[in-house]
């Protein structure tokens, strides 16, 4: 399987007003024709920038409709062709990462890649011959970790992620929506949208908080030359990710600082799986460490074709930030994806289709079979031992004649149609509508069809199954009319072709299609220039004269000097950043270690009030019980469970002495005692005693031998008499 390298654009945004007001510097420019972005330190002015090589540069004069044409297309272009795809923008908070996949209604050339990719699907499910498409959408939301179905009936329920041996990794529950048009898609994403988290921060006073994934789920119905289908699927996913700045700069306090913590914690997930992806000496890729690298695995290093967008801004008091996108960009382009066309595929809603069409088709079958047994009669009564039903004799006639263009189409319907292994539900469907309308735009002469069966050869079966479906199409019983009432029902579920016949559309596909691919030779093309002015020609070329060498050899020297110089501040830049990042992740520990003590102390006190007979008065065997659950990300705890002691009626005395974990039954002079063997006498909760016994002197006769066996005696917080 050919691997394919992760795409990696870089796009900057101009400056905002804030940053205007602050009077910023920009620090990031663009060679746009070599994919290249250069970053100045502004703290370090003599130093050169910092220089990282794309798949595209686009600074603030380009636009998302540009962007989208020359790198977005064709990879939108695979996933109609069955190949998965997955665009995500990555950056600092207000970067413009939504403004990239979102984007804005005008003007229209910043129209975001997410509705251009809606535009792009159904051009091509329109333009496609011989295709039928079930188009599906889910938006969801990765917001603290929790997972929220965007379009589903109630977007605060949790969604669990599952891993299927062939479906890969899937949300559980997810609404997935049938879409016919652009609009509906888009619809789709305005609903999303309003439910998405979004918080307030110091960057953006509407940055999205959590993760957005709106997903196009594709299945692919082609049918080939020699009529046979080909099933394919194919999904597109479409990220917006949250901010990766740090907590300190955004001036994050209470729930936008846990946002914070599990943005970061995310992303550094996805950072870390890029690394392992990267470095090939690593076994392991932690995809399972965060929601969003686990939904993500299929896009880093497996079967998908991937864009990342990694967005800017110009300002210098973003550059920490912004070389740490570069950096993270930088690393991504060396992810090696494997896709390839999703063929055949299990579990599709194709498939149940199928099975229900297969038995809607027998139904009708039988039906129209049933209707037309005199046809079928006489058609057994010619049949010849070898079995092969000859041809009656005014039909060999009829095949010479040629036969009106509705009698062939029909004929290569029913040849289809009758089928045994033909089982494609959405073309059955489409093809049965289709010769219901020829049929009852055929003359009304009962011979008309017998002549088309027979000219066309097909079975005595066929033969008398598609006489009743041409009788029965024009009269047809009730029973008939709801087993076609669903499988209209099912056929317009599917779009696909409605624009075959334009030939403007189609060129125009065909354009942009040829567009992209130019553009990507020109980029190679610039590369390679730019590959061959530097050094080694110098040292292999022979000179004219000692002085042209030492021109020539001098400028390389100088040039090596310069590169020295930048790999040296890399390495301290490196240096710094790494830094920082331990001072962010140092901090982080340190607010959740009181995060936890806090929790550990409510937890002490919150214990005290709970009943001795629960079995989460002892929270060390609970949590000794408890399990992680790496499926579902949670600890299973044990149920709550009340342990009922009943005591016998009566004037009896029970004396209770809770100590920790097993529970024994002592039963003295007529009373009940409960008490805790095992256990310190310092976790000495509680000393119940009932009516009867109670005295001082019974109950250190009871205790006697069980506080022998510890030093500390027990606390008595409660007697009743
Ligand atoms: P993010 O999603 O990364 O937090 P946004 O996409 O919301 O950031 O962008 C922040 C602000 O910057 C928005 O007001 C947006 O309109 C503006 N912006 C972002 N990118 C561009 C761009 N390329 N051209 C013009 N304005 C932009
Ligand atoms: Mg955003």
């Amino acid at each position: 399987m050919a691997s394919e390298a992760v795409k990696v654009i870089v796009r900057c945004r101009p400056m905002n007003g804030r940053e205007r007001a602050l009077h910023c510097k920009e620090v990031v420019s663009m060679e746009s024709t070599r994919g290249q972005c250069f970053l100045q330190n502004p703290a370090a002015a003599s130093e050169p920038p910092k220089q990282f090589t794309f798949d595209g540069a686009y600074c603030q004069e380009h636009s998302t409709e540009q962007i989208y044409n020359e790198i977005a297309y064709p990879l939108v272009e695979g996933v109609t062709e069955g190949y998965n795809g997955t665009i995500f923008a990555y950056g600092q908070t207000g970067s413009g990462k939504s403004f990239t996949m979102q984007g804005v209604l005008e003007p229209s050339a910043q129209k975001g890649i997410i509705p251009r990719a809606f535009e792009h699907i159904f051009e091509s499910v329109q333009c496609a011959e011989n295709a039928k498409f079930l188009v599906r959408a889910s938006y969801l939301e990765i917001y603290n970790e929790d997972i929220h179905d965007l379009l589903g009936a109630d977007t605060k329920h949790k969604l669990e992620l599952k891993e299927h041996p062939e479906k890969g990794v899937y949300v559980k529950g997810l609404s997935l929506h049938t879409v016919h048009s652009v609009v509906q898609c888009e619809q789709l994403m305005e609903t999303g949208c309003s439910n998405r988290a979004v918080g307030y921060t110091l960057m953006n006073k509407d940055s999205s908080r959590s993760h957005a994934v709106f997903t196009v789920n594709m299945e692919i119905c082609t049918v080939d030359e020699r009529g046979l289908e080909h099933l394919r699927a194919a999904k597109l996913n479409l990220v917006d990710l949250a901010g990766s700045e740090r907590q300190s700069k955004t001036g994050a306090m209470g729930e936008r600082l846990k946002e914070a913590i599990k943005i970061n914690l995310s992303l550094s997930a996805l950072g870390n799986v890029i690394s392992a992806l990267v470095d090939g000496k690593c076994k392991h890729v932690p995809y399972r460490d965060s929601k969003l690298t686990r939904l993500l695995q299929d896009s880093l290093g497996g079967n998908t074709k991937t864009l990342m967008v990694a967005c800017l801004s110009p300002a210098d008091n973003n550059y920490d930030e912004s070389l740490s996108t570069l950096r993270y960009a930088n690393r991504a382009k060396n992810i090696k994806n494997k896709p390839c066309i999703n063929e055949d595929p299990k579990d599709t809603l194709l498939r149940e289709y199928q099975e229900e069409i297969k038995k809607l088709k027998a139904i009708l079958a039988e039906q129209m079979g049933m209707d037309n047994l005199a046809g079928r009669r006489a058609a057994e009564m010619t049949e010849t031992a070898s079995g092969e039903p000859p041809l009656p004799k005014d039909t060999v006639a009829a095949v010479d004649e040629e036969p009106a263009p509705v009698q062939v189409r029909l004929r290569l319907l029913l040849t289809r149609l009758n089928k045994p292994e033909w089982v494609m539900p959405m073309l059955w469907c489409l093809l049965f509508s289709e010769m219901q309308l020829l049929v009852s735009s055929c003359p009304q002469d009962p011979a008309a069809p017998q002549t088309v069966q027979d000219t066309g050869g097909v079975s005595r079966r066929s033969a008398a199954t598609g006489m009743a479906v041409t009788a029965e199409g024009m009269a047809l019983s009730v029973d008939q009319q709801q087993v076609l009432a669903r499988l209209q029902v099912l056929e317009r579920q599917v779009v696909g072709g409605e624009q075959a016949k334009n030939k403007d559309l189609k060129e125009k596909h065909r354009r942009r299609k040829r567009y992209a691919d130019e553009r990507r030779m020109q980029l190679v093309a610039a590369l390679q220039q730019a590959s061959e002015d530097s050094s080694d020609w110098v040292l292999l070329t022979v000179y004219d004269s000692i002085h042209e060498e030492v021109r020539a050899k001098s400028r390389l020297l100088e040039k090596m000097q310069r590169r020295l110089q930048a790999a040296e501040t890399e390495i301290k830049d490196l240096q710094l950043e790494f830094e920082l990042e331990k001072i962010d992740y140092l901090s982080t520990i340190r607010r959740l270690e009181r995060d936890l003590m806090l929790n550990q102390q409510l937890l002490d006190q919150v214990q005290l009030l709970v009943r001795r007979d629960c079995n989460y008065s002892n929270l060390e065997r609970m949590k000794r019980e408890s399990i992680w659950d790496e499926e579902t990300g949670c600890w299973k705890i044990p149920e709550p469970v009340i342990h009922k002691i009943h005591l016998p009626a009566g004037n009896r005395s029970v004396l209770m002495v809770l100590l920790g974990s097993e529970i024994s039954l002592v039963y003295r002079e007529s009373a009940w005692k409960v008490c805790v063997r095992h256990g310190p006498f310092g976790n000495l909760r509680a000393l119940w005693s009932g009516s009867g016994v109670g005295s001082t002197r019974a109950l250190t006769e009871f205790l006697t031998p069980v506080s022998s066996c510890n030093s500390s005696s027990p606390a008595i917080i409660q007697t009743s008499p």
